[in-house]
């Protein structure tokens, strides 16, 4: 099934402050792999898309706000796939539709509203069973693909590259990072950078995820404890939210380097890391690679609301 993915191209990049900290350091292009199913959210998908066939599905059901790269994915996976998609899109219809939206409508989606009320009982088996009754037979994915299946296809993320001392991700529900820290060897450490404000509360909620992964049937790579840790500063006011500051980072960045960047995710990370390196907290000589999670499609619907706001 991976077959029509480019494998992530490893991307070495330089700059002073790199050259400064005396680190080495490497780029992870989850976001080249496909135009449209790509980033963290493919490796979050592969393994519940092979499970619905394994079982015959032949609708996806989902979750996931306006913006939502999930709800991108999906859409594109689903229709390369070869199933139907259904997206529950929390909040009111609005239109015209938005860029993310749109894609997925135009892959075949069938969007369908959810009150935030009723969106928040997304997990509950009484909406599970409300969808089931609604919708028929269908194969539900939660928000962000952030389930067991969801880890297991993130274990494959760094696996195989060549041992860096420091792997930084950007964190939402951290099932990403999970994935990554289950597939890390002795002596190499995730970080992981929440994008969410207060982000130290993701904590028991790693441990308990690694917790259920380890002791589910699923495949584990190692048997070492997993070594993590959470830097909670670089938020930037919290989930989509964004300042000049980093806006003209991701903007110097994209010049500097030619690697685009996410405003939700990856330019917190990649601001964090190089605000790390300025103050020392990586040893000279070490390795770092920063793994690029995708999300560019959601830069077109910022951009736009961004302008709006510069209007007003
Ligand atoms: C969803 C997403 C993340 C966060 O992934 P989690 O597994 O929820 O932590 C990071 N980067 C991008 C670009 C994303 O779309």
């Amino acid at each position: 099934m991976s077959l029509i993915f480019f494998p992530p191209p490893i991307q070495k990049i330089n700059s002073e402050i790199i050259r400064c900290a005396g680190v080495d350091l490497y780029v992870l292009r989850l976001d080249l792999m496909h135009p449209w199913v790509n980033g963290n959210k493919w490796f979050k998908l592969k393994y519940n898309l092979l499970e619905a066939k394994e079982k015959n599905f032949t609708t996806l059901l989902t979750f996931g706000g306006a913006y939502s790269n999930h709800i991108y994915a999906t859409a594109a996976a689903g229709n390369l796939f070869g199933f139907r998609t259904i997206g529950v899109i929390r909040g009111e219809e609005r239109l015209p539709l938005n860029p993310t939206l749109s894609f997925a409508v135009q892959q075949g989606m069938q969007l369908v509203y959810m009150n935030r009320e009723m969106y928040r009982q997304r997990n509950t088996p009484a909406l599970e069973e409300y969808l089931q009754q609604r919708f028929g037979e269908v194969f539900i994915i939660p928000e962000g693909g952030s389930n067991l299946n969801g880890v297991r296809g993130c274990i494959e993320i760094v696996g195989g590259a060549i041992a860096f001392d420091h792997i930084c991700v950007a964190c939402g529900t951290a099932t990403t990072l999970a994935g990554i820290a289950l597939s890390l060897d002795e002596g190499q450490r995730a970080i992981a950078f929440p994008v969410l404000k207060n982000g130290a509360f993701l904590a028991p909620e790693i441990e308990t995820l690694l917790t259920n992964y380890l002791a589910s049937d699923l495949p584990a790579p190692s048997n070492s404890p997993a070594s993590w840790e959470l830097v909670c500063d670089y938020h930037f006011g919290g989930y989509a939210k964004v300042n000049d500051e980093l806006l003209l980072f991701s903007q110097q960045f994209r010049e500097e380097h030619d690697i685009p960047l996410d405003y939700v995710y990856t330019a917190k990370m990649f601001y964090g890391v190089m605000d790390l390196l300025k103050q020392g907290f990586f040893g000279k000589g070490d390795s770092l690679l920063l793994v690029h999670t995708g999300g560019l499609q959601g830069n077109v619907g910022m951009e736009e609301r961004l302008e709006i706001v510069s209007k007003i």
